[in-house]
This record gives C-alpha cells, sequence and structure tokens, in this order.
C-alpha cells in the first residue's frame, strides 16, 4: 500500500476507535500485558534473531520493561485523558472543561536499537488516546515490529486502527509526507531535522527522541568500584548502541588514575561473546573505528578499540596523554560514538565539572555518582539533560514505565513514558459554557467602550498583585459591581 493509502484506511477506521471512548479503549487493550508475557520467548527471540543483542538484555531491557509501560498506561489513562474542570475568580461566572482529544494519525518512525520497546513506547499511548497509528520501524528491525504488531492486534482494535509500514528512510518520508496528523520519531539528530522540516510544511506537531553524548559524573566522594562497574556497564550494554549509553566521564582529578585503572581492567573483563551486543551492521562499527583511529592520532591513550569477528568489538577506553591534545576535542567526546567506546576527563571542581559537561549541544541523559545524594542532587540540577540519575545509570530510567523520556538541545523534544507520553498524544480542547443563567447580563466590554470599562479593568489589575487572598477576593468583588454597574448606566449595544 502507498503512503497515501495507509493514511487514508488509517483516518477512515480512527473516528470508530475514538467513539470508544478512553475507559472503552483502555478495556479494549486489557489483555496486552497477559499477551506480552504469554510471548516473551516469542519477542525476545524476534529481537536477538533480528538486532543480534544478548537474550538476556532482549529481555531485560525491553520485553519486561514493554510489559510494565502497557500496565502503567493503562492505569493512568481514564485519570489523565479524562476531561477536568477548570474554574478562575477571573471569570467566576464561568466554567471550562479540559478536554483531551486523539490527533487523528500518528505515524511512528523508529530506530533499530530497541527495536521492540521504543515502537512500543510509541504506539501505545497514541492508541490508548484514540489515534490511529502506523509505524514505520528501522529497515534494519522490520521482523520484530511485525511481532509487535500482531501482539497489539490480538487486542480488540478496530481492523486498520494500527498498521505496518516496512521500508527505508524513503517509506518514512513518503509517510510524513502523505500529511499525518502527528510525527513520533526517535532516531539520529540528522534525520530528526529532514523530519522536522517535512512536518512543518503542513505544519502537524513532531515528537523527537534523538541522540545523546551523556556522561557520568564522578565527584571526590564516588565509591570507585561500585562506579566503575555501573560505567562499564552504562558504556556498553546494547553495544553501546543506546541513545543513553555513557560516552564521556568526568572524574575529579583525585580519583581519576584509579578509577582509569579499574575501569580498564573491568572492561576488558567483559565476555564479548556472551554479553555484548555486536555492531548493527558495517556502517555502524565504522563509525566506531573511526572515531577510536581518530582518538589515537590525537595522540591518546587508547585501550581496546579492536574489531573482533562477527561485527564484535572490544570495549573502549579513551583517556589522556600528556603532552597531546585533550580529550575533549576528540571526535568520541564530541560525537555520538554510539558504541562500545567510553572517553574520561579529569575535572578540579564541582563547578568546572558541569561546564565540561554541558559543554554540548546534546542533552539526553547523565549520571552523578557521590556518596552525599544532596550534594549530587544540586548539581544534577545543573545539568542540561532530560533524565539524571545519581549513582546508577539513567538508561534504568527508560525501564520505568512512570518517568517521562526525553532530551533537551540537539536531543529533541517531546516526552515519551509516563503520564506525559498519553499527554502528548492527544490535543487539549477546553469548552467554557455559563455557571449561572444560560445567557445572562450582556458583557461589560462589549461596545460601546467607556472610561468606566479602563477603571473597571484597572481595578481588577490591581486585585492580582494584591498580596493577600482576602484583598484579591474583595477586589474581584469591587470590580464585578463595577462592571455591572457600567451596564446601566451605559446600555450596550
Ligand atoms: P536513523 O535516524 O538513521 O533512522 C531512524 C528511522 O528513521 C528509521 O526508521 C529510518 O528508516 C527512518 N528514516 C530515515 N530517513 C528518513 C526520512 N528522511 N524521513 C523519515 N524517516 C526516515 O536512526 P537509527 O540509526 O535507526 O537509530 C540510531 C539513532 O537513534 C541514534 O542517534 C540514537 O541516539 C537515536 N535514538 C534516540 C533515542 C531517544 O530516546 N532519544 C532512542 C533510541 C535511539
Amino acid at each position: 500500500m502507498t503512503a497515501g493509502a495507509l493514511i487514508e484506511q488509517a483516518r477512515k477506521v480512527q473516528p470508530e476507535w475514538d467513539a470508544l471512548g478512553v475507559h472503552g479503549r483502555v478495556r479494549a487493550l486489557a489483555e496486552l500485558p497477559r499477551i506480552l508475557l504469554d510471548n516473551l520467548d516469542r519477542i525476545a527471540d524476534a529481537i536477538t534473531g533480528e538486532n543480534g543483542k544478548p537474550r538476556a538484555e532482549a529481555i531485560a531491557h525491553e520485553a519486561v520493561p514493554a510489559i510494565a509501560l502497557t500496565r502503567h498506561h493503562l492505569e493512568h489513562a481514564a485519570e489523565t485523558l479524562g476531561s477536568t474542570r477548570i474554574t478562575s475568580p477571573s471569570s467566576p461566572h464561568r466554567t471550562a472543561l479540559r478536554v483531551h482529544h486523539p490527533y487523528g494519525v500518528v505515524v511512528a518512525i523508529a530506530p533499530w536499537n530497541l527495536p521492540f520497546l521504543i515502537p512500543f513506547s510509541q504506539v501505545l499511548p497514541a492508541l490508548i488516546a484514540g489515534n490511529a497509528v502506523i509505524l514505520k520501524p528501522s529497515e534494519l528491525t522490520p521482523e520484530v515490529a511485525t511481532v509487535l504488531i500482531e501482539l497489539i492486534g490480538r487486542c480488540e482494535l478496530p481492523p486498520g486502527v494500527l498498521q505496518l509500514a516496512v521500508g527505508d528512510g524513503a517509506v518514512g518520508a513518503e509517510l510524513v509526507a502523505a500529511g499525518p496528523d502527528k510525527v513520533l520519531f526517535t532516531g539520529s539528530v540528522s534525520t530528526g531535522r529532514k523530519v522536522m522540516a517535512a512536518a512543518a510544511q503542513f505544519p502537524i506537531p513532531v515528537g523527537l527522541e534523538l541522540g545523546g553524548v551523556d556522561a557520568a559524573v564522578v565527584l571526590d566522594d564516588a565509591d570507585l568500584e561500585f562506579t566503575t562497574s555501573a560505567v562499564a556497564w552504562g558504556a556498553t550494554f546494547n553495544g553501546g548502541q543506546a541513545c543513553c549509553s555513557i560516552e564521556r566521564v568526568l572524574v575529579h582529578r583525585d580519583l581519576h588514575d584509579a578509577f582509569v585503572v579499574r575501569l580498564e581492567d573491568k572492561l576488558r573483563r567483559i565476555d564479548t561473546r556472551r554479553d555484548l551486543a555486536p555492531a548493527i551492521d558495517q556502517r555502524q562499527q565504522d563509525i566506531w573505528q573511526r572515531h577510536v583511529e581518530s582518538a589515537r592520532g590525537l595522540g591518546l591513550q587508547v585501550s581496546g578499540g579492536e574489531p573482533l569477528p562477527e561485527r564484535r568489538y572490544t570495549p573502549t577506553l579513551i583517556t589522556a596523554a600528556p603532552g597531546h591534545r585533550p580529550v575533549t576535542d576528540s571526535d568520541a567526546w564530541r560525537e555520538e560514538t554510539f558504541g562500545p567506546v567510553v572517553a574520561v576527563v579529569a575535572f578540579d571542581t564541582d563547578e568546572q565539572a558541569i561546564d565540561l559537561h554541558n559543554d554540548t549541544e546534546y542533552g539526553l541523559t547523565a549520571s552523578v555518582f557521590s556518596a552525599d545524594t544532596a550534594r549530587a542532587r544540586a548539581l544534577a540540577r545543573r545539568l542540561h539533560a532530560g533524565s539524571v540519575a545519581i549513582n546508577d545509570v539513567a538508561a534504568t530510567m527508560y525501564s520505568t514505565p512512570e518517568l517521562p523520556w526525553g532530551g533537551v538541545g540537539r536531543s529533541g523534544f517531546g516526552r515519551s513514558h509516563g503520564v506525559d507520553a498519553l499527554l502528548d498524544a492527544a490535543w487539549v480542547q477546553i469548552v467554557e459554557s455559563p455557571r449561572g443563567p444560560a445567557f445572562g447580563p450582556k458583557r461589560p466590554w462589549w461596545y460601546p467602550y467607556g472610561a468606566e470599562l479602563e477603571d473597571a479593568m484597572r481595578a481588577l489589575g490591581e486585585t492580582f498583585v494584591a498580596p493577600h487572598r482576602s484583598d484579591r477576593l474583595s477586589g474581584y468583588a469591587r470590580a464585578g459591581r463595577a462592571l455591572l454597574g457600567m451596564l446601566s448606566r451605559s446600555p450596550k449595544l
């Protein structure tokens, strides 16, 4: 089917899905957690077969978190997407309803690195909010997407409300150009720019979850043994092919040398055949190799950095070498490597660590390691990153369904996971109505205008700066009386 035909089909069926209301849609999807659990092996086989990551990661990082996310979204959907009432002392005679509507047709474009959980976390909230969804998975992982669509399709969905469009970037571009009502994109910054530019022609809203050069900040009181283990894992799980992989480490100078020795030892001890995912393809491994070679070219110390059979790779540590250019000049520090490569830099003060951390246009996730949680928390708030974990690896947050996920700066905008994902899948309508009689008096601010209106509005303005609530309330009452008084003195058109 062409992109246009897929969108047309989605548009046809979406009103029926919307008409079920959020309670009806939650009921239709109620069996999904059980369906996912019963098919855990099938999901894991598809992920490992197509993407190559260890089966343990397929289950722990994707399949089981998808069940948790489903449970979360189904439990919070009605409360989050239901209508709520808003009142305002500025308009005491009026009341308003905040209503959430689906956009209509949502196109979700996904990458290959978490080929089940990422598209799942795009598709599910969009469906729950009442949208019809067309998923365009990565061309490298179509089989995993087929399993995903088939499993969600076992719920009571109207046929055509969730469709799959398999193909390369051209298919994604055609879908965006065909004019859906919203696009959710997860992938690289360069493709994200193209998607946003194409969406701007209409314009239609986009959510962009893009790359990162995420950092761990290791303060002078951090536990070396714990922190080096956390970094060794955070930099290399999924073969380092995670948007939130630790690519940069900032270590206090007092710990730096001991940190490097221990981290190097732990990276060397990783079982690359059993535990380390291979590069998804040769193109990806070529990027790792290019960044490693450029670090060598700068005279930096590189440990590891060797391609192994079957696109595996030795986990790599890049550190400073006296008399050579700083690590911060290297491609591995400045650009996303998306591989099992980590670069380490020393700092002297917390202020310097913050500056070094924020000296990038990316801002997805970060970690801070310290024995003093309050100090780490205060520092975390000054890091330019969408999620910061204290004494853990931020990637783990992606498996926690309550926590909204997304970046700042070049890492994108919009949030998946948490109630934010449900809210992102809907647009907000306000329906405002009279609280008392259906019509009431004509409004004092209608024609003709006069000096009395200005005076009454000035009185109202003063209520907004009154220091106490009681002053504000009596101010509203005075302004209200003045406005009503005007009506009897100068009748409205
Ligand atoms: P990519 O940008 O190459 O491709 C992503 C998707 O976009 C694929 O489905 C691809 O076919 C499609 N696409 C390509 N060109 C397109 C176009 N012109 N119009 C529409 N769609 C198009 O990314 P990738 O290599 O699949 O994934 C790796 C990247 O994703 C990394 O940069 C990583 O950091 C990022 N990522 C971010 C997050 C996050 O949550 N922020 C999560 C995972 C991955």
